[in-house]
């Protein structure tokens, strides 16, 4: 299954760090990639350096055409799960969806807002998911749904091409250092 998380309505300075998170979340818990409705070199630079400390092949994109990039998307055969506090909760539709990634060559796209987000999405979605039906956070409901959706799997993943793999360790720490 390939994942890919679509952020919308990211501002300039004020959602960088936001932004930042829900890449790196997106990254750590099993997605391919992040798709940015905005230009922004200083979050795409940013993930990419963790990226390469830590391996993996996530890819950031920014100032994307994002409305294109969904309907490229449907065209192909992938699913949209917009994350909205709005939608069926995540325990009503969540087996609707594993069912759908269990298939060959399945693709998911999240879409994760920032303020209020277009109401064509709504329409262009093909869930609209609440985790939860109150408001919070996109970090937190993009970790939650990516959970659900893989079972706890992605918590083992294994990063390629790492320079930095920590040990785990029941106290300390423990960093091997590979290049
Ligand atoms: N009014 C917004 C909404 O539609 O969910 C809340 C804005 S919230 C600051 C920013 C983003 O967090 C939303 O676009 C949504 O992706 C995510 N979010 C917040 N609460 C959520 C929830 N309970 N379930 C799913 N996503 C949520």
């Amino acid at each position: 299954m390939e994942i890919v998380i679509l952020r919308l309505g990211h501002r300039l300075e004020r959602d960088k760090r936001i932004t930042t998170h829900v890449g790196l979340v997106g990254r750590a818990l099993g997605a391919k990639g992040m798709l940015l409705a905005s230009e922004d070199k200083g979050i795409e630079r940013s993930i990419k350096e963790v990226t390469k400390r830590w391996g993996g092949d996530f890819f950031v994109q920014t100032g994307v055409k994002w409305r294109e990039e969904l309907k490229k998307w449907k065209q192909e055969g992938g699913k949209v799960c917009h994350l909205t506090m709005y939608g069926e909760n995540i325990l009503d539709v969540i087996d609707e969806i594993r069912e759908e990634a269990k298939k060959e060559k399945a693709c998911i796209m999240v879409v994760v807002g920032a303020e209020k987000v277009p109401f064509d999405l709504f329409e262009t979605a093909d869930w609209n998911l609440a985790v939860g039906n109150q408001p919070h956070s996109e970090i937190a409901a993009l970790a939650l749904f990516l959970d659900y959706l893989q079972q706890g799997k992605e918590l083992k993943t294994k990063f390629e091409h790492a320079e930095m793999e920590i040990v785990p360790k029941g106290r300390g720490k423990e960093v091997k250092v590979k290049k």
